[in-house]
């Protein structure tokens, strides 16, 4: 497979199993280091596009997140959107519901944080929550969850129509790697803050976990709203590939900056 935006992405309606998605994939690379180039190249356009997103505010840049504990949505939100200018950009996580957002339709609580025109946002976690940790744990009964995902895809093709460009990212690591992950974090006094009860619990439920996301990857990835799978094993590689996604995205938007309101010319020279 090359590395190329169109390779990862889940074609609307075909048949995932994970299994044949390889998390330690990196492509031509073999280590860290021959990446930083490409990535480097990458940041400044992503930066250059940032400008023009705002400048022309016709577009809003919706990114979701979503994978296992340990797959590195911190990390990318760091490393990927680093460079940017954070005034443009929002990064929204999405906890356990509390009861007012219980109260209200699902969805509720994502809407209201979408980005507004010219911006960035960014959800660590999102809407899919509610047919991920809500399937596998059976927080909801089946008739409610089973409409969701129709209910994900109409809310998400508003946004679209509406001028967002919505980019869904799915890290997906190995078990194995996760178990080094948190192996690490326990090793690692400095990190022993990040270690959750619920990170050992949930991994219990690994395999319901990846049939929950195979239907997501399924039933959601949408012309209008794709879903791409990240190889996410080698956080570098993860890096590489989200950058990439992203650029050739907004490149594709083929953003002008806007005609002046003003004629410039009567203001030269300026005194
Ligand atoms: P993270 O793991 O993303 O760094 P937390 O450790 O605070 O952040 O975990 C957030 C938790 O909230 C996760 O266990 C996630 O499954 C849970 N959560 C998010 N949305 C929902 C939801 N709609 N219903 C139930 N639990 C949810």
């Amino acid at each position: 497979m090359e590395l190329k935006p169109e390779n990862i992405i889940v074609n609307p309606g075909e048949f995932v199993s994970l299994d044949d998605y390889t998390p330690e994939y990196t492509g031509t690379y073999q280590k860290k280091g021959q990446t930083t180039k490409r990535l480097k190249k990458l940041h400044k356009q992503l930066l250059e596009l940032q400008g023009l997103l705002y400048a022309e505010s016709q577009h809003a840049l919706l990114i979701i997140l979503q994978g296992m504990d340990t797959c590195g949505k911190d990390g990318t939100i760091r490393r990927v959107m680093g460079g940017i200018n954070v005034q443009g950009c929002d990064v929204v996580s999405f906890k356990v519901p509390t009861a007012d957002e219980l109260s209200r339709d699902f969805l509720w609580r994502a809407h209201k944080v979408v980005p507004s025109k010219g911006k960035i946002g960014i959800f660590n976690r999102s809407h899919y929550e509610d047919v991920l940790v809500v399937r596998v744990h059976n927080l909801v009964p089946e008739p409610v969850w089973s409409q969701r995902y129709q209910q994900i895809n109409d809310f998400e093709r508003m946004l679209v129509e509406n001028g967002t460009v919505v980019l869904k990212f799915f890290l997906h690591i190995s078990k194995d790697e996760q178990k080094a992950r948190l192996e690490s974090r326990i090793n690692d006094p400095t990190k022993h803050w990040k270690v959750e009860a619920s990170d050992i619990r949930e991994r219990a439920y690994w395999e319901d976990y990846m049939r929950a996301y195979e239907v997501v990857l399924q039933r959601c990835s949408t012309d209008w709203a794709p879903w791409y799978v990240i190889p996410a094993n080698k956080k570098w590689y993860r890096n590489l590939v989200i950058t990439e996604c992203i650029v050739d995205r907004l490149k594709k938007l083929n953003m002008k900056y806007p005609e002046p309101a003003i004629d410039i010319t009567k203001f030269y020279p300026i005194r």
